[in-house]
């Protein structure tokens, strides 16, 4: 259906449907065609940017009193970013949806071949806690983009920000085709248990078992968007005060709680004596001497995860940091070195503000270190040897790769975000976002005035004749 189609009725920005209601109500909207034309996709897209920006502060409180989040630190890294996401989606959307042209072998001519991308269904959007505004809208611009019914579910754990979306979403989006569901696992559970046409699922792994096992059900795919333990290589090669800087921004921003945050550092008995000072110097360059009482800075997200990261700290020398306060549920920003691979830190991932030091006697050490474990979310590599690069890209798999700074490759909408094994499955961000939330149609048009098939059918003397 193109837009001159379907017309565009007027959104009802009714209250939502009781839950037993919503899924019908929304596959209703879905096969009525409401959220097919571009021009639907396009409306709720700016609503959602209205939304973002006419409550831009509302956000950046809920994100200070669910995780102590700075004001700036929201805009760049959950508001903004959405904000962003948009603008990319919305300047693009005309391209990404149009049906696309593919070649067809000569035997078949004439006839012509494209790809078309229709959205599909009513899909299901489940958030975790450390980003919970990017994480559950980045993937509803796409889900949007792409044409279907959205039923988003934000995390429990991150309360204020649940509550303030949920009585935002349903001001500014189409009621009819996007809902939001609050709770915990009991109502997750009694939600999986509808079918939905696909699952975007953030969060973690055993979580992402339950997700996997629930759409098995349906044969409904899904997108698991996983965690793990991303390592960072530094070979002293490059500039030390450099590598400790963005080591320690990207480590210690959201006070750890970030996916693609790198673990733990992979380095060498020569290197790690200067790298230590380093991380130390830059710690106190980026959050002063007691970083309690920096702004900047947030806490832990609640007190079962503070304790799982206080029991962390045990393991190893600490090099800066190891100071907790319980009460609010502050942990410094820690670096330790003389860490053992056994060790709980080094076993389960850490999500929090700790970054253990490993040395290992060689890059291909190292190498076999990452491959011994499970496939990471990301790996990143400080280093100036285009040989190093090339080995570590040939010889380990990742769900990605940034040489020189961790993180901001999920920041480039070029660039697919997902995992790989238990990093996770499936991709998002820009024009891979459009995909994961359609299908992609293969259509064969051959005309009917030119029999060029009759050799394929029989009587097949004519051809064994030939042949
Ligand atoms: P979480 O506990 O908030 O759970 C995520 C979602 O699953 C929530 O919506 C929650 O309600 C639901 N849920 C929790 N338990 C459930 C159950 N038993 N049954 C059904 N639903 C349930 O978040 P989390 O899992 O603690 O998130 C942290 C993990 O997420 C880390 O491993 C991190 O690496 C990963 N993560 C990955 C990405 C990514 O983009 N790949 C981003 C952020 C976090």
């Amino acid at each position: 259906m193109t837009d001159a189609e379907v017309s565009v009725e007027p959104a009802e920005y009714a209250d939502p449907a009781e839950p037993a209601q919503l899924l019908p109500r929304l596959r209703g909207s879905f096969d009525r065609g409401v959220t097919r034309p571009l021009a639907w996709r396009r409306r709720e897209l700016e609503s959602l940017r209205r939304l973002l920006r006419d409550h831009g502060s509302e956000l950046e409180d809920a994100l200070a009193s669910d995780l102590g989040k700075s004001r700036v630190e929201s805009q760049l890294t959950e508001i903004g970013f959405v904000v962003r996401d948009i603008d990319h989606t919305l300047s693009h959307l005309r391209r990404w949806t149009s049906p696309r042209r593919v070649p067809i072998p000569i035997v078949l001519a004439p006839a012509f071949g494209r790809i078309v991308r229709e959205p599909l269904g009513v899909v299901l959007v489940m958030a975790p806690w450390n980003y919970p505004v990017q994480l559950l809208l980045a993937p509803l611009v796409g889900a949007l983009a792409a044409g279907n019914a959205v039923v988003l579910k934000p995390s429990e754990l991150a309360p204020a920000v649940a509550a303030t979306l949920a009585r935002l979403i349903p001001l500014y989006l189409d009621t009819r085709a996007v809902a939001i569901v609050q709770g915990g696992v009991p109502e997750t559970t009694e939600l999986l248990e509808e079918r939905f046409d696909h699952i975007f699922y953030t969060g973690s792994g055993a979580v992402g078992r339950i997700v996997m096992a629930a759409a098995a059900k349906h044969l409904t795919p899904v997108t698991l968007e996983l965690g793990g333990k991303s390592p960072a290589w530094v070979d002293g090669t490059i500039d030390v005060t450099a590598v400790a800087t963005r080591l320690a921004w990207a480590k210690f921003i959201n006070a750890g709680q970030t996916c693609v945050a790198p673990d733990y550092v992979l380095t060498t008995p020569e290197a790690a004596p200067a790298l230590e000072r380093a991380l130390a110097d830059a710690v106190g360059t980026l959050y002063g001497p007691d970083p309690r009482n920096n702004p900047d800075y947030g806490r832990i997200i609640n007190d079962k995860q503070f304790s799982r990261l206080n029991a962390l700290l045990g393991d190893g020398r600490v090099v800066t940091g190891g100071v907790t306060d319980s009460h609010t549920r502050y942990i410094a920003p820690t670096v330790l070195a003389d860490v053992s691979p056994d060790s709980a830190v080094m076993t389960e991932e850490i999500f929090g503000p700790i970054l253990p030091i490993i040395t290992v006697p060689s890059l291909d050490a190292a190498i076999a270190f990452i491959t011994a474990r499970d496939k990471p979310l990301a790996l990143y590599a400080f280093t100036a040897s285009s040989r190093t690069k090339r080995k570590l890209l040939a010889e380990t798999s990742s769900g990605g790769v940034s040489f020189g700074t961790p993180l901001l490759q999920l920041s480039a909408p070029a660039l697919p975000f997902g995992g790989v094994g238990a990093s996770g499955t499936g991709a998002y961000h820009g024009e891979y976002s459009v995909r994961t939330f359609s299908h992609e149609k293969s259509v064969l048009d051959k005309p009917m005035f030119l029999d060029t098939l009759r050799v394929i059918r029989p009587p097949f003397s004519t051809l064994t004749r030939r042949l």
